[in-house]
């Protein structure tokens, strides 16, 4: 039951209105941040569907992470109710899955395949490039990746680049490249490339099949335009059409948005050729400007426009904004990342506070991720509620891989790689001797390393020890077990239960000394709950009789263990940033503060945004400070960094950063000079010359902030003009703590050491306070803690 149409476009502006009810050609909508793109391409499906009558099963939606497409479609639901469900909203990843799954057998492959990300990738290439005998030290394996990855971006089979290499690094790369494809496909996998690459292939080589979705989807929108690549953009031509098929079937109706000056994944092959050559690429093209920003105030609009001005051969465009000058900018010279740091959350807790922002409306953004660890410290210290975005992700543990791995196994036995990472974990007497006598049984008899491994059960194949042949049939009996399991129809968790007792793996690391080990085995109760999470809730919804659940051929049951493996591979950084209804137990309400990179901050929005470590090296990015191209593609993520902010926006740097192991002083990033400077309040421009007293005005004088950093300092190593810690921290006393130490700390009670690390201003220790829970804390300064 749709809003009337009077609804669906009464507060969007004439350039939205003209976007959203659009119909016939395809349609390019650019326009700069905070325009309202995002909600034009959802407010434009509502209207399809309320008043141009769609089925919802004809739409397909793109979006840059799965966490958009989800709220895309309960925003969707909300104007339209259930039948939302039958849109395909998602990434361009999960859309590829889900079309390569149905269409699996076309491609030789079965749809039970497994999707390898960048790890196993390189530990494939790792293995082909050792069998072709190629000299690691010259071509590292990540080396090989990227430029197998850039081939794959550009939609360039191993064939190709074979006859265009020109020189040795290109012939080995198309090489490895082609054995790489073979084994992926031997092995039933996709890497992520693929997902792309493969999809676009199907389409082209099979007319039936292309003509299937050219029917099935009439409707194709996609967000954030600017940031595909050349295979992406591929990929939706290929869907929608230029021109009506054999069968007569017109184009679909094609809707992308996007804006050319937050283009910020050119890493990735990503193009604003896309949008500048959209109406070449779909003839009868229409385009529409939006201007109007309805996200910022005039100051940061003016920031933001002043820093993209930099930059050559852009189309100008000018955002303006009814909605007043706000707030001035807050600049912050720190003189060293703690401090400014301190300065941040001494800020954040004024804000609180005066009750002027929630912790959910601030976000701290940083250029990469290892400079959240000193925002870590501050804010533990401080007691201040925080989530990191990103950085080493749960399912990149080894343990959590271990058990994936067991998983990809079971659903698909084909998958060498996943295999022969378990093969001897935990450690079962299949050493690598015997492995490699498998696998060159498996490469001459043309047969996967799975059967390989029965044929060693059989004593088929030589050269192995009868300890050997014994160890590998206990490890295919195993296997076998756990096969039934799932044949029985087990639920996830309860195989992954099985796979944790039954290989014995839970209980080496519970009876290991090692504390790390038992850190472990929380992760892995955490994996286990993750799993069976996903099987109640996918058991809610197909309950839900009101669901409409569109289960199409070839894509895996709800609740079924590839289902659950495909949502581990796709989950991205961007899925995990906090609701800003701030969702998290136990905080009172207000939420967390959220930090990430500018990268992971795309198409999000904050009341107030901190960017932090603006120094030249830091952000702009050493790698771009002698390369225009690069400095291009900072400034634009500076671009994107100030757009997120709505009312107030924070800029610092710090003069030493300790964030490389080696302190290194750094001067101020050119973005800073670029803001105008009366639209700068600077609370402090100078190092503080007095030692490390204060940390501006900033904080003020809150009695949690008054735990800083800096009071013990005797003197600031900026004026010193060394580089280094020096001096100053000699005089600071570090508690000097071993592992099994007990201490009575002020915030998190009593505790024990289980673990210490780093030296003089570095050292921290890790401490297990219990119900409190594991916390890594430095142990210089004025640290509210005292061993026992
Ligand atoms: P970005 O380039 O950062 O992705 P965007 O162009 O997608 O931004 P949106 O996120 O869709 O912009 O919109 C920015 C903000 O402005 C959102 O809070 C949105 O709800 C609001 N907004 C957009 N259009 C209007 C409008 N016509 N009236 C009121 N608010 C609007
Ligand atoms: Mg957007």
């Amino acid at each position: 039951a749709a809003g009337g149409q009077a609804e669906l476009l009464d507060d969007l502006n004439p350039a939205q209105r003209e976007a959203v009810t659009h119909a016939g050609g395809p349609l390019l909508v650019v326009a700069g941040a905070g325009s309202g793109k995002t909600r034009v391409l959802t407010r434009r499906i509502a209207y399809l569907l309320g008043e141009r009558r769609v089925h919802p099963g004809e739409i397909m939606a793109i979006t840059f992470t799965n966490k958009a497409a989800a709220e895309m479609r309960e925003r969707v639901a909300a104007l339209v109710g259930r039948r939302a469900n039958a849109m395909w909203v998602s990434t361009f990843h999960s859309m590829c899955v889900r079309i390569l799954r149905r269409e699996a057998k076309t491609l030789d492959m079965s749809s039970s395949f497994s999707i390898y990300d960048s790890d196993d990738t390189k530990r494939l290439i790792t293995l082909v490039a050792r069998d072709l005998d190629i000299d690691p030290k010259r071509y590292a394996a990540r080396t090989l990746a990227v430029h197998i990855s850039n081939l794959k971006n550009e939609l360039t089979d191993p064939e190709t680049a074979a006859a265009n290499a020109g020189n040795d690094l290109e012939r080995r790369v198309a090489e490895v490249y082609g054995e790489y494809q073979r084994r992926l496909n031997q092995a039933n996998a996709f890497d992520f490339d693929d997902l792309i690459m493969r999809t676009v292939s199907l389409l082209q080589a099979f007319p039936d099949v292309a003509e299937y979705y050219r029917r099935r989807f009439r409707h194709v929108l996609v967000d954030e335009y600017q940031d595909t690549n050349h295979a992406q953009y591929t990929l939706v031509r290929e869907l929608a059409g230029t021109a009506p098929n054999e069968a007569g079937v017109p184009p679909a109706e094609l809707v992308v948005v996007g804006d050319a000056d937050q283009s910020i994944y050119a890493f990735r092959g990503a193009t604003i050729r896309n949008i500048e050559e959209f109406e070449r690429d779909f003839p009868n093209a229409h385009t529409i400007l939006l201007e109007q920003n309805y996200r910022s105030t005039q100051t940061i609009l003016s920031a933001a426009n002043a820093v993209i001005e930099r930059n050559p051969n852009r189309r100008a465009k000018r955002l303006w904004t009814d909605s007043g000058e706000g707030e001035k900018i807050v600049g912050y010279v720190a003189d060293n990342d703690h401090d400014e740091a301190a300065f941040v959350a001494g800020e954040i807790d004024a804000l609180a506070e005066k009750g002027e922002a929630d912790y959910s409306d601030v976000a701290v953004f940083y250029r990469t991720n290892n400079q959240s660890r000193v925002f870590e410290e501050i804010f533990i210290r401080l007691g201040l509620p925080y989530k990191v975005v990103g950085g080493v992700r749960f399912y990149e543990r080894r343990e959590v891989r271990d058990m994936i791995a067991y998983l990809r196994v079971l659903a698909n036995p084909e998958d060498t790689v996943s295999l022969r990472r378990v093969l001897n974990v935990p450690k079962r007497g299949i050493g690598d001797r015997a492995e490699a006598v498998v696998a060159t049984h498996a490469e001459r008899e043309r047969i996967s390393f799975a059967q390989a491994l029965r044929d060693a059960v059989e004593g088929k194949v030589p050269l192995l020890n009868p300890r050997s042949v014994k160890a590998i049939g206990g490890f295919v009996a195993l296997l076998d077990e756990l096969g039934v399991l799932i044949a029985d129809g087990a639920e996830v968790h309860d195989v992954l239960e099985a796979v944790l007792e039954k290989t014995g793996y839970r209980v080496e690391l519970e009876e290991s000394e090692d504390p790390q080990d038992h850190t472990r085995v929380e992760n892995l109760d955490e994996l286990v709950t993750v799993a069976r999470e996903f099987t109640e809730i996918t058991a809610a919804v197909v309950a839900d009789e009101n669901a409409e659940l569109v289960v199409d051929e070839g894509v895996p049951a709800p609740g079924s263990l590839p289902a659950f493996l495909e949502r581990v591979s796709l989950v991205a950084d961007a899925d995990s940033v906090p609701s800003p209804d701030g969702g998290e137990e136990g905080d009172g309400g207000a939420g967390v503060v959220t930090l990430m990179t500018v990268h992971t901050a795309k198409g999000l929005e904050y009341p107030v945004v901190f960017c932090t470590g603006w120094e030249d090296g830091v952000f702009p990015h050493m790698r771009a400070l002698g390369d225009p191209t690069e400095l291009a593609e900072e400034r634009r993520l500076a671009y994107v960094a100030i757009t997120r902010a709505r009312k107030r926006l924070y800029v610092s740097r710090a003069i030493t950063r300790s964030a490389w192991g080696q302190p290194s002083m750094n001067p101020a990033s050119r973005f800073l000079d670029e803001l105008p400077p009366d639209l700068v309040d600077w609370r402090r421009l100078e190092p503080s010359s007095s030692g490390f007293g204060s940390f501006g005005s900033g904080s003020r004088g809150t009695p949690r902030a008054a735990t800083t950093w800096g009071g013990r300092r005797s003197s600031s190593p900026s004026s010193s003009g060394t580089p280094s810690f020096g001096k100053g921290w000699k005089d600071t006393v570090a508690l000097k703590l071993d592992v099994g130490d007990r201490v009575s700390h002020d915030k998190y009670g009593l505790g024990t050491v289980i673990s210490c690390d780093g030296v003089g201003p570095r050292a921290t220790a890790t401490i297990d306070f219990g119900q409190a829970g594991k916390v890594r804390l430095m142990l210089i300064g004025s640290v509210p803690m005292v061993k026992l």
